[in-house]
């Protein structure tokens, strides 16, 4: 009753991929382009496959993870044939255009596709703070659920192939930017003598609590109405103008909260200073000819 799950590419995500599988009891395939990467998941019960149209043909379900786009081109266009009839689990990071293409070669290799994004580093595979979107056919992802269950909290997010990869994009857009953020205010109270490891200790919470208001930023983008009676853009512009004052007179660099400002600055141009700072937003979505 325990479906068997193939694992292609065990590097540090395949390998905590099919430990996961192994520890929930699926009969677990693996492979690796570069041998000797298994012997932990074989101690643990996995099986290690002898070439990869042996990994593939083992499973009905394929789950990829390996470096790119073009080493999943590079490993699957030889043994397209041996694909069908069975589902790949696309958890390499992908492009959502990519998506759709390697779905549609797929399709004419009678496969099933299921694009996949995982929002977690390794070590959280299969811990309650592991998240992953899929997109592509309900079915599929029906079919799968249970197998896929054991990475994480699964989320079947659009019939689109490429819509996970949407997810996981977006995601990581806004984790960047916050690091970003974190490591300018570390370089400015650094000037001061402050380690970053102190200072870590307050942006925690404080990034915490901002991330609270999350949701009410998202209100003003959904209704697309920026009307406010609190703080305005060209209030919270002057507050950028102030850090990236500080910044100069600190002699540290000005490019993110310069950024930002910029971002503020073409709306405030385009006469909506009065409007919430998220109206900043308009800037990114239609950017500049
Ligand atoms: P690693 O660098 O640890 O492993 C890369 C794997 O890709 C290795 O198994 C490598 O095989 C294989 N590989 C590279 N090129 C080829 C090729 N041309 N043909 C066949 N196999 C190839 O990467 P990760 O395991 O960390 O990441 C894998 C995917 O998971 C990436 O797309 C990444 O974006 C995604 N991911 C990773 C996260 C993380 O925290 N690590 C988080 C979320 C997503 P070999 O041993 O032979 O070199």
């Amino acid at each position: 009753e325990h479906t068997p799950v193939t694992v292609i590419g065990l590097g540090a995500m395949g390998r905590a991929l099919a430990a996961a599988f192994v520890a929930g009891g699926h009969p677990t395939t693996v492979w690796n382009r570069t041998p000797g990467k298994a012997k932990e998941l074989v101690a643990q019960g996995a099986l290690e496959a002898a070439d990869l149209t042996a990994a593939i043909e083992a499973s009905p379900l394929i789950v990829v993870c390996v470096f790119d786009e073009a080493a999943v081109r590079e490993l699957l266009t030889p043994v397209g044939s041996s694909l069908a009839g069975r589902t790949v689990a696309m958890l390499t990071t992908f492009t959502p255009k990519s998506a759709v293409e390697t779905s549609a070669w797929l399709a004419e290799q009678q496969a099933g596709y299921l694009g996949g994004a995982v929002m977690a580093v390794p070590d959280m595979i299969g811990t309650p703070g592991s998240q992953l979107f899929y997109s592509g056919p309900k079915d599929l992802f029906d079919t799968y659920h249970k197998p896929l269950e054991l990475l994480g909290v699964s989320r079947h997010v659009g019939e689109d192939p490429g819509t996970s990869a949407l997810y996981e994009t977006a995601l990581l857009s806004g984790m960047y930017a916050m690091f970003a953020g974190f490591q300018h205010g570390a370089a400015l109270i650094g000037t001061g003598g402050v380690s970053a490891t102190e200072f870590a200790g307050y942006a925690v919470p404080f990034v915490q609590a901002m991330a609270t208001m999350l949701p009410l930023d998202a209100e003003f983008i959904d209704k697309g109405d920026y009307t406010t009676d609190v703080q305005s853009l060209e209030f919270n512009r002057s507050a950028l103008e102030h850090i990236v004052h500080v910044s100069q007179d600190q002699g540290i660099g000005t490019d993110v909260p310069g950024l930002i400002m910029e971002l503020m600055d073409r709306q405030i141009r385009a006469g909506h200073g009065a409007d919430s700072a998220t109206r900043m937003f308009e800037s990114i979505k239609h950017p500049q000819g």
